[in-house]
């Protein structure tokens, strides 16, 4: 009854609180939100001062007294109260547009579904749950990430055939093999699209003695990045770009002209270790479901997964089939969207029980 009242005033809400992106679906709406995982408050006092768009543009910017950074990083929450303060806002800015009873005085208390990296610990995962139930959520589920991406992807997860997600975020690469609503081998790695913009850093340290920040690197990574050198008219061949850094000789600003063959070349090890993981997990995968991997092959998911010719790459190394998800970075939160519609999908796939 009291849940009824609830639901006429606020909006069930999907979120993905992804470590570079946080994504908010609402219910019958479609993605209403897509910004950044990112913070930027006052040193001293904590006091928040932007969030998502605002403070990714001062990443890398701040003076002393100023932080701007990803709570969410490297798939596990490096601080809470930023986590909560992100969650609050997107689920307040939600509720702020005029509903279908616009007249009377919103109570935001939506039911919402959360996708976390699945390396989060129970602790951790506590500390999300509750961040959302404090941000004025009813009720708050969560699932991991890659069953989310899987279901949001479309694959048939409930049917006994396996079917193989690789989500590539920006702080995890999580691999799972999925059959009958549940997940059979998985793995989480912590190398995805951060590390690809590590490497490019260093690349341009080495190479041409240029320092330059994360945030070009990974400009140049999505201008004229690719994994694969084999090329035609959709796949990024021999792009260049002149980027601006300072020369670490002289300590004067500089600029360089990288191409796409170097940047490939630099990406390799990381991405040798992303094929390297899904390799793995074939291996451990029982042979029964094998069988159905190499019919249905393996579904890309997340930002990575736009990386040009990734998916060629995984699937000369893996010999399986790849593909991508259609747009890969929303496929968690509309994952997260469809379980929100499909109550008996939500009692098979959410982590723990949801609190309250
Ligand atoms: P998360 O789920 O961890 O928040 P996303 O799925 O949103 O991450 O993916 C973010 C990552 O995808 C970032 O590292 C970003 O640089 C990368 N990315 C986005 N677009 C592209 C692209 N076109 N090519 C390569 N990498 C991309
Ligand atoms: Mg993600």
């Amino acid at each position: 009854m009291l849940d009824s009242f609830f639901g006429l005033f606020s909006h069930d809400l999907a979120i993905d609180l992804g470590t570079a992106n946080t994504l908010v679906l609402v219910r019958g709406k479609g993605i209403v939100i897509r910004e950044p995982s990112c913070v930027a408050r006052q040193k001293k006092t904590k006091r928040i001062l932007a969030i998502g768009t605002e403070a990714k543009k001062m990443l890398g910017k701040t003076p002393g007294t100023i932080e701007a950074f990803r709570p969410m990083r490297d798939g596990v929450i490096a601080d809470f109260d930023a986590v909560e303060a992100m969650l609050t806002f997107y689920i307040k800015k939600v509720h702020e547009s005029p509903g279908k009873f616009s007249w009377i005085p919103q109570v935001p208390r939506p039911r919402v579904v959360i996708g976390i990296p699945s390396g989060v610990t129970e602790v951790e995962r506590r500390a999300v749950q509750e961040a959302a139930l404090a941000a004025g959520a009813r009720q708050a589920y969560l699932i991991e990430e890659p069953m989310a991406a899987a279901i949001g992807a479309g694959l048939p997860i409930e049917n006994p055939g396996g079917s193989l997600i690789c989500d590539i975020g920006g702080g995890t690469t999580e691999i799972a093999v999925i059959s009958l609503g549940g997940i059979v081998v998985s793995k989480c790695l912590r190398i995805a699209g951060d590390e690809m913009d590590e490497t490019i850093v260093s690349f341009c340290r080495l190479k041409y003695s240029l320092l330059i920040g994360e945030v070009t690197a990974e400009e140049v990574k999505i201008q004229i990045g690719s994994a694969f050198s084999q090329t035609n008219q959709h796949e990024k061949g021999d792009e260049q770009t002149v980027i601006r850094g300072r020369d670490l000789e002289t300590g004067l600003p500089k600029s360089v002209k990288l191409n796409g063959s170097e940047i490939r070349e630099a990406l390799s090890p990381v991405l040798n270790q992303i094929t390297d993981a899904i390799s793995e997990v074939v291996e451990e995968t029982p042979p029964e479901l094998v069988g159905d991997l190499m019919e249905r092959g393996l579904c890309l998911a997340g930002g990575g997964a736009l990386l040009s010719g990734i998916d060629r790459l995984i699937s000369q190394e893996t010999k399986m089939p790849v593909w991508r998800a259609e747009d890969p970075q929303t496929a968690v939160v509309k994952g997260c969207g469809k379980v929100l519609d499909n109550e008996s999908l939500l009692e098979k796939v959410r982590v723990t029980g949801g609190l309250r």
